[in-house]
């Protein structure tokens, strides 16, 4: 679905240097890489305070510790995600609310969350799915009419901007309160391991932040809350100092195959290649079509028999996991994200894709689609 290596190869004599630098310094967790990569972030979020942690998945629980919310406090969430955001609502004995997805964008309907407000509602945690803005306008309207806390969960949508309606352009991620990425391998911007961050305007919500990661200290061994330890290592920060410049060459890259893809797939009756929403600038962490009247996991095992990889990003909702199973959503109705489960598939999209890569891709995907 990627090609890191091809992708290191292009920048390795940089990479090998800095990986170098940070070995011999001896400086492996925090130290000035780090800072020079969280300076480095900030300025390219124009946000105040970035956080880094050890993954994203960290950077959502720090978010939601660092907001004070306690046991049987509510979260309203898309069940259409990466198992991540909704587990840690969960390992925080907090409860997820699921509320159905928009069937362009994917993100969280902003018109479907005001029902599921109740006094217990807390936060609203949108994730910006497969590279694109979840409706940020409305649902900040939503959360503070509401006074509820906004976590985006950016760890798909890095390097996307968002305008909003005040006219304004700002980086997705740093439009509610927390903003909460990955910097897993295959995403947008990727280390060579385990790395994520948090980002946010609001100073006071960044030293608890900040707390929360570091064992609820400030000062060495003397601990205010119960944190935990999530640290982003030098050696990963690195890379991202190597990466971080060209991520929106690499966000172009990406949005150069999806046109092809869209030219060529959009041509078939039973495709609808993805939505465009005009509010922000989709950056293709996946390139997700849905299928109509098509054998799926037919499809999936042709294209596998001619060396072509393909993927469903999910194959199953939150709120049918059984992970969850104690909060009885069994009845809890979606239908657009059953839908989507049903009917989406994902296809290669990287930094590095050729143009005849593409065709041979498309050719294939075609053929099969428009067998019967
Ligand atoms: C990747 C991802 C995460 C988690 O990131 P990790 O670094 O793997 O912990 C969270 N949410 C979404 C939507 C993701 O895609």
């Amino acid at each position: 679905m990627v090609d890191l290596a091809g992708q290191y190869q292009s920048i390795k004599s940089e990479v090998d240097t800095a990986i170098q630098e940070v070995l011999s310094s001896a400086y492996y967790i925090g130290g000035p890489v780090v800072s020079r990569f969280q300076q480095a972030f900030e300025s390219y979020l124009q946000v105040k305070h970035v956080i880094p942690c050890a993954n994203g998945t960290d950077a959502l629980q720090i978010a939601m510790m660092a907001l004070g919310l306690k046991p049987g406090d509510e979260v309203i969430t898309p069940s259409f995600t990466y198992i991540a955001t909704t587990e840690v609502i969960a390992l925080l004995g907090l409860t997820p609310v699921f509320v159905d997805v928009d069937p362009n964008t994917f993100c969280i309907d902003p018109s479907k969350i005001e029902a599921a407000i109740t006094s217990k509602t807390k936060a609203i945690v949108p994730v910006h799915l497969y590279g694109q803005a979840a409706e940020m306008d409305a649902i900040m309207e939503i959360a503070n009419k509401h006074q509820l806390f906004v976590v985006e969960d950016n760890a798909q949508a890095i390097g996307s901007d968002y305008y909003s309606n005040s006219g304004t352009t700002s980086k997705l991620g740093t439009i509610g309160h927390i903003g909460c990425t990955s910097f897993f391998p295959s995403k947008n911007l990727g280390c060579y391991g385990d790395g994520g961050a948090i980002y946010t305007n609001d100073t006071a919500l960044a030293e608890k932040l900040k707390m929360v990661a570091n064992h609820g200290q400030k000062k060495k061994y003397f601990h205010e809350v119960v944190g935990c330890n999530s640290r982003l290592d030098a050696v990963q920060a690195a890379v991202l100092n190597v990466k971080l410049p060209r991520l929106d060459q690499y966000v172009d890259a990406r949005r150069k195959v999806a046109d092809y893809y869209d030219r060529v797939l959009g041509a078939s009756p039973k495709i609808t290649v993805p939505f465009r929403d005009a509010k922000s600038k989709h950056v293709f962490h996946q390139y997700t079509v849905q299928l109509k009247g098509v054998d799926r996991d037919g499809l999936q095992t042709y294209l596998a028999e001619q060396g072509i990889p393909s993927m469903i990003y999910y194959p199953q909702p939150a709120h049918k996991q059984p992970m969850f199973a104690s909060f009885n959503l069994g009845d809890l109705n979606l239908p657009v994200t059953e839908e989507l489960t049903k009917n989406v598939i994902s296809f290669p999209i990287h930094t590095e894709m050729e143009e005849a890569q593409q065709a041979f891709i498309c050719e294939h995907i075609l053929k099969f689609v428009n067998r019967d």
